[in-house]
């Protein structure tokens, strides 16, 4: 079934066809970890890992790199601050990075490269652009020769003119172009730095990921993503080095950008201070929550991110498990992925409408459960048991619903009582009830009202659950 994809680099919707369709490859940027990231920061790697996942259900063989950048001014900053080398910080975030991502069911690549194990390839391609005319070295720099390059913009659709305009380019004496970028420079003896043909330096961030891509992906790759915020320069710088470090073969062919999550309105960033980290939210709210909110809308689409929309994610998420738990007692039949959700998957990742029909499955379950006449007929019961089955197989490929019905509404952030506690209340109204002490029976509901637990009373026993606030 052919996968289409919004190709940044045509502006264009396209079906995916893969260069080789053996091996599929996908390269994600990866974060800079000299610091626990924020919920935007997770979007790429919650959607993008989620259509690794779709290409790995049509293609025999997906190569999922996301790189780790582990040499980068901040995380200098950060080291200098802390009084620790380098290696201290980011290990300690890339490890944070990796279990929140777990948390959060975004897919861990196969390839997790790090800049700092390929200085080596970073420094032969940087000889390579040199010895190619594409780069110049200039006060222990080697820099991008813009000029060399005709296509420089192709991306992002600006001029060379427009980038120098926009002043986000550093004018150096040392370059002979002000658009002409950083792919190594000098480090002072207090930074981290590696010998090279132009002294102690480190390199500069765009050729980390072009090297990395390379050594793991090869020289032209299907997809390339990240957040629309890399387009420029990061990902233009990207194209350039690499296209003419291989003799003017594509980089990628697929460039596929998510748009911003927003928080009060404003792009979610460290720099503007107004962030939600992930760390702190997954202590706080159910990880399918957050997830479900990210899925939410279309990846391309910005997204407001707020507390109302954390609730309204756990709402909806109740109510889908309020479903399986009504379905408890049916059998899962092979789990299949039904194809709308799968149809809305293959047309550019369309999780809302993926959602949608997902939701619309309890729905279905529930319409059954309500309407049809009692005891069921055979038919609803086969019906039933097919609807739990779609509904887990969906939700399986949306990474929702992974969890025991029991333990999501017993497992939720903000239990304050011990389950132990609550079950031997519960021992004790039970036994209660079988005395017909329904006075004290009434005090124990009471009592765990009060400790924000709700109890339900039906056919198979007595339940509890976090109470809605
Ligand atoms: P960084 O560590 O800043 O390079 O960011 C890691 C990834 O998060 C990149 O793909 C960015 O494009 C992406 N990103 C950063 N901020 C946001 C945001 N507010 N919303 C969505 N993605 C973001
Ligand atoms: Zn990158």
């Amino acid at each position: 079934m052919p996968i289409r994809l919004h190709n940044s680099l045509t502006r264009r919707t396209e079906l995916f066809t893969p260069l080789d369709p053996e091996r599929v490859t996908m390269y994600v940027c990866g974060p800079t970890v000299y610091h626990y990231v924020h919920i935007g920061n997770a979007r790429p790697y919650v959607v993008f890992g989620l259509l690794a996942r779709l290409l790995r259900r049509h293609y025999p063989r997906v190569v999922y790199a996301r790189n780790i950048t582990d040499v980068d001014d901040k995380i200098n900053a950060a080291a200098l601050a802390a009084g620790t080398p380098i290696g201290a910080i980011t290990d300690r975030y890339a490890a944070a990075f990796r279990a929140d991502m777990a948390k959060l069911g975004a897919d861990a690549p196969d390839v997790e490269p790090h800049a700092t194990a390929h200085i080596g390839e970073i420094i032969a391609m940087c000889e390579r652009l040199i010895a190619d005319g594409h780069a110049y070295a200039a006060e222990g720099h080697v820099l991008f020769d813009v000029a060399s390059y005709p296509d420089y913009g192709q991306l992002s659709r600006r001029s060379v003119d427009d980038m120098i305009a926009g002043a986000r380019v550093e004018v150096a004496p040392y370059k002979r172009n002000p658009a002409d970028f950083v792919l190594w420079k000098p480090s002072t003896p207090e930074l981290p730095g590696w010998d090279s043909p132009w002294g102690r330096g480190r390199p500069g961030w765009h050729i980390e990921c072009s090297a990395m891509a390379a050594t793991h992906l090869g020289d032209t790759i299907d997809i390339h993503a990240g957040g629309n915020d890399l387009m420029f320069p990061h990902h233009e710088n990207e194209i350039a080095q690499s296209t003419c470090a291989h003799d003017g073969k594509p980089f990628a062919r697929y460039w596929l950008h998510n748009g911003m999550l927003t928080f009060s309105g404003a792009k979610m960033s460290k720099s503007v201070g107004n962030v939600a980290r992930l760390h702190d939210l997954l202590e706080r709210h159910p990880p399918e929550a957050l997830r479900y909110a990210l899925l939410s809308a279309h990846y391309r689409q910005p997204l407001e991110w707020s507390d109302a929309l954390i609730e309204q994610s756990v709402r909806t998420l109740d109510r889908l498990y309020g479903t399986l738990r009504e379905l408890a007692a049916y059998n899962v039949l092979p789990e299949i992925v039904t194809l709308d959700v799968e149809n809305a998957l293959l047309d550019d990742l369309n999780t809302p409408e993926a959602l949608s029909a997902l939701n619309g499955l309890a729905v279905e379950a529930r319409h059954i459960l309500e309407n049809e006449p009692k005891p069921l007929s055979d038919a609803a019961h086969s019906e039933l048991a097919r609807i739990k089955s779609d509904l887990l197989g969906c939700a399986e490929l949306l990474g929702l619903l992974q969890q025991d019905p029991e333990a999501w509404f017993q497992g939720k952030p903000g239990v304050q009582a011990d389950s132990a506690v609550i079950e031997s209340l519960l021992d004790d109204r039970r036994a209660a009830r079988a005395a017909r002490d329904f006075q004290r029976a009434d005090a124990i509901r009471d009592q765990l009202a009060a400790m924000g637990i709700a109890i339900e009373d039906g056919p198979q026993g007595t339940r509890w659950k976090v109470a809605e606030r």
